[in-house]
């Protein structure tokens, strides 16, 4: 006899995809299921800022908090702003994210909140056990975001790494019509280095020292690179801001990383099914796609292991870009300049998501430094084995 309390799904780990998968539970599920939703927290945390581009727009559009309608990108020698119709650029902030959900799914009898740690889950009987600080419980599917991706299990185990200032200025310091992509003219370290900016106003805006490479710095140097950076490029002194929040961000970008459940009853979810896109870490626009489509599959009454949302080819192009920016970084930073210099920003966008059909993409390679590419099909082939014989 079991002593664990009962329901329906359980959603450990009530972050961006917990609380979306509940949103469309409610909104788009089965019906009239009890649902719970553990976390170690459950207050609102302004921790994240979630950016994306889309053509769609996300489920609800009051969740935006800002919108860009042009991206700046800029390189040693190539300086662009763009506008992106059909495109819009948003911002999300974690914060805002979690009280907007909750306040509406509070509003349903069926959800259980609890907050609790949670030690360990487990098939139980053919029921999906979960183990928290708070008790045990049983549901006929536990819905995961708590465990992180091994990057380190990963051939390509490369990471989107940053910190972020914000800062609020005495003057008006900043353009707010468009949002900077990347500026990969700073000094390039170990992998790809660039500034990303987010303006929200003239004299507010985040800056983000980012990498994508193998290693993290140490906190300082991320932070001397702001303070630098905030110095030559808006001549800004540390008299003239004040630093007002920081963000630190860790994303893989690995190979092969969609891993969509740990068993038949325990599914994951969010950064944890590695729905993060392995080339741009891009991973909010993918958890809304893939939760959209686990809660189509249990309205079917089907199992909810949702397919990978990129396609084999996607899939191989990823480990072609990983596999050049980690062994042969100088010839990444070539690609991405001219891929800039070249190609419509966005043409790139609707590649970057996944949208385009082959023609777009042989007109895009074509447009690039050829040699990395053939170094990379030999020297990932295993990798590429592996991406198109997997589903
Ligand atoms: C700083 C930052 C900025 C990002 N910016 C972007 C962006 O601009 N665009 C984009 O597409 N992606 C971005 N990402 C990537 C991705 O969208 C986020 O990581 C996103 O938060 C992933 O959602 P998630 O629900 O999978 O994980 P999380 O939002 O991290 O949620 C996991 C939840 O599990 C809970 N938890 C963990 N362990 C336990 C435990 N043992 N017991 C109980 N609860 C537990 C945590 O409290 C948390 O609430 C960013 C990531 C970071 C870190």
């Amino acid at each position: 006899m079991s002593s664990a309390q009962s329901y329906d799904y359980i959603i450990a780990g009530a972050g961006c995809a917990g609380l979306s998968l509940a949103w469309f539970l409610v909104r788009e599920g089965p019906g009239n299921k009890k649902i719970l939703i553990a976390d170690q927290s459950l207050q609102a945390r302004d921790d994240k800022t979630w950016c994306f581009w889309s053509s769609r727009g996300i489920p609800d559009a009051n969740l935006i908090d800002h919108e860009w309608k042009k991206l700046e990108i800029r390189t040693d020698d190539h300086h662009a702003v763009s506008g992106l119709t059909p495109y819009g650029y948003y911002c999300v902030q974690s914060d805002s994210y979690h009280r907007k959900m909750t306040s509406l799914l509070r509003e349903s009898a069926n959800i259980d909140w609890l907050e609790c740690r949670i030690s360990d889950f487990e098939t139980h009987n053919n029921r999906a056990r979960l183990h928290t600080s708070e008790g045990t419980f049983d549901a006929d599917y536990i819905f995961q975001s708590i465990r992180p991706v091994d990057i380190d299990a990963h051939e390509l185990n490369l990471k989107q790494h940053f910190i972020g200032w914000e800062i609020r200025t005495n003057r008006p310091a900043f353009n707010t019509e468009a949002a900077c992509f990347m500026d990969l003219s700073v000094e390039q370290h170990e992998g790809i280095t660039f500034m990303y900016i987010l303006s929200y106003s003239e004299t507010r805006a985040i800056f983000e020292y980012t990498l994508f490479s193998e290693h993290l710095l140490a906190t300082e140097n991320y932070e001397t690179e702001i303070r630098n950076y905030l110095k030559d490029r808006f001549d800004l002194d540390e008299n003239s801001y004040t630093v007002i929040r920081k963000e630190r961000g860790v994303i893989p970008m690995v190979d092969n990383g969609f891993r969509p459940a740990a068993n038949d009853r325990v599914i994951n979810i969010g950064a944890s099914a590695g729905l993060a896109k392995a080339s741009t870490g891009y991973t909010f626009t993918r958890t809304h796609t893939v939760n959209r489509e686990i809660v189509q599959l249990l309205k079917e009454g089907k199992p909810p292991i949702p397919r990978n949302p990129s396609s084999k080819r996607f899939r191989a192009y990823d480990i072609l870009l990983l596999y050049i920016i980690k062994n042969y970084p100088a010839s990444a930073l070539k690609i991405f300049e001219t891929l800039f210099r070249k190609n419509r920003l966005v043409a790139i966008l609707k590649f970057l998501s996944e949208e385009t059909h082959f023609g777009e993409e042989i007109k895009i390679f074509w447009s690039l430094p050829h040699r990395p590419f053939f170094k990379a099909i030999f020297g990932a082939r295993k990798l590429l084995r592996t991406a198109f014989s997997t589903k």
